[in-house]
């Protein structure tokens, strides 16, 4: 037994150190080693596993203490140093840098990859890379496109929304007229047309909070939607954010209000309900924030909360002073420091009041609305909910949490007719166990079960805290194969 102890042990001893003669020939770092700098946080796009035809991204984030805005990062392959392949700067704004598809490997072995990164204005120097694994054998997805009278809609093709397409084209095409006959009560104007086709991009995977708009608006759509969300008031809701800059595209927008309006008009945050009695709920609950307090900083608060409480507030304005003038208010607003003093110059201007009085005013008149118990559950719920799916984002898939996200210019993937940061996402035993209980989770709501949602929700966080206490050990990816490191070119053609 001694025996074959000391021989496990003389056994384990060779593998972790290397004979003195082989320690002085070894290159300072083994070709599948990494040596990031502590306060650099390296990601690599489309999210791993990574697959020969990808085309990658990388964003470089940077968590020290000094000002790396404007600073240049170079990027080449570790093997051809001299040779950079793309170089871009820090922003100011975040500290990151942002290669947008350096690297088209189409034409790739599998095999590591290794690159190196120089920051010269802090002599600062590191070699990390991937693991390229073989093509699999579903790729040729590419984006579709079909117009309507009002829309022009881009989807991936092979996904549920290219299987679904003739019926939500129907969706939009009617989210569409009734948000115009929203911002045209009185009838849309004969002079009026939209400058340019409103354009969306129904996309498979789920992204924040399942849309997001800029000139574009992008939403989630699949028969396995694990956040929830329905399709007609996501959709609505991104449009009124699109329509809203094609209206006006002058002007401060504070958070409070655009969301607000994108709610209201909405008529209900990731469904059809009844805003201002879910607002009376918060207050009657004691999770009622002050918009005092949000307003400068609304995408910090809860966002449940804070998007139920900027719906209830625009509609209790435009109830107060009626849509004409509330419109006017907001399409007008001055520019200033702050949207605490944006919205308040605009309110003593055009209603003699400033925003803390309005506020109280709004919270006055959600006090007089009758207690509802179902409603004052069901908002601790749905808070509880969308903070487990946060939580589960930020553990297990950074670049859907909304905070982190990835999601590139989506016009210039079209362009280039790239659709994989948008498509292909693999998922891990864990992945589809845990999408599948927020599927079981709003089942449960949707039947009114909500001691039952709790419990699957506590068991959600079960496995959440268990990653959690794995975080920073391998995962399968990254382990990979043991694949060889690839040479600084491509092999063919
Ligand atoms: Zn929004």
């Amino acid at each position: 037994m001694l025996t074959r102890t000391i021989f496990i042990l003389l056994t384990i001893l060779s593998l972790v150190s290397p004979p003195l003669e082989d320690q002085q020939t070894l290159p300072p770092t083994l070709p599948h080693q990494q040596s990031i700098p502590d306060d650099f946080i390296l990601e690599f796009y489309p999210v791993e596993p990574y697959h020969a035809e990808d085309v990658l991204s990388l964003r470089v984030t940077y968590t020290g203490q000094e000002d790396l805005g404007g600073k240049e990062i170079i990027l080449s392959f570790a093997e051809n140093p001299g040779v950079p392949l793309e170089t871009t700067t820090f922003s100011h704004h975040d500290q990151r840098a942002i290669f947008y598809w350096f690297l088209n490997t189409e034409y790739f072995q599998p095999g590591f990859i290794r690159f190196r990164f120089t920051i010269p204005d802090l002599e600062e120097t590191w070699t990390a890379g991937i693991n390229l694994l073989p093509t699999p054998p579903d790729r040729g997805a590419r984006w579709e496109t079909v117009h309507t009278d009002c829309c022009t809609l881009h989807y991936i093709s092979g996904t549920d929304a290219a299987q679904d397409i003739e019926s939500l084209q129907a969706v939009v095409q009617q989210e569409v007229s009734s948000a115009l006959t929203q911002f045209f009560p009185d009838g849309i104007p004969s002079d009026f047309a939209l400058e340019h086709p409103l354009i969306l991009n129904i996309v498979p995977i789920a992204v924040g909070h399942g849309g997001f708009a800029s000139d574009e608006a992008v939403v989630t759509y699949s028969h396995r939607n694990w956040l929830g969300s329905n399709f007609a008031t996501l959709i609505h809701h991104e449009i009124v954010h699109v329509l809203d800059r094609q209206l006006n595209d002058e002007g401060p927008r504070p958070r409070l209000l655009s969301e607000g309006l994108a709610v209201y008009l909405s008529g209900g945050h990731y469904q059809p309900e009844d805003i201002v009695s879910r607002g009376a709920a918060l207050l009657q609950t004691d999770l009622y924030l002050p918009l005092t307090e949000i307003v400068d900083d609304f995408y910090a608060a809860q966002h449940e909360i804070s998007y139920i409480e900027a719906g209830a507030f625009v509609t209790y304005m435009v109830q107060r002073w009626g849509w004409e003038s509330y419109i006017d208010f907001y399409f007008t607003l001055p520019e200033g420091d702050s949207n605490t003093e944006i919205i308040s110059t605009a309110l003593e201007e055009k209603f003699g009041l400033d925003l803390a009085t309005l506020e109280s005013d709004f919270i006055a008149y959600l006090q007089r609305l009758e207690s509802n118990d179902e409603g004052q559950a069901d908002v601790q719920l749905t808070a509880d909910l969308y903070n487990a799916i946060r939580r589960y984002q930020a553990l297990a898939i950074p670049s859907a949490h909304f905070r982190t996200a990835w999601w590139p210019p989506i016009d210039q993937m079209r362009e280039n007719g790239i659709v994989g940061d948008y498509a292909f996402r693999e998922k891990s035993p864990s992945n589809i166990i845990i999408e599948s209980l927020f599927q079981d989770v709003h089942q449960a709501r949707e039947q009114g079960a909500d001691a039952q949602a709790e419990a699957v929700l506590d068991q959600i966080h079960t496995y959440l805290d268990s990653i959690e206490r794995a975080a920073g050990g391998h995962s399968h990816y990254t382990l990979g194969a043991p694949l060889p490191v690839q040479p600084s070119q491509k092999i063919s053609p």
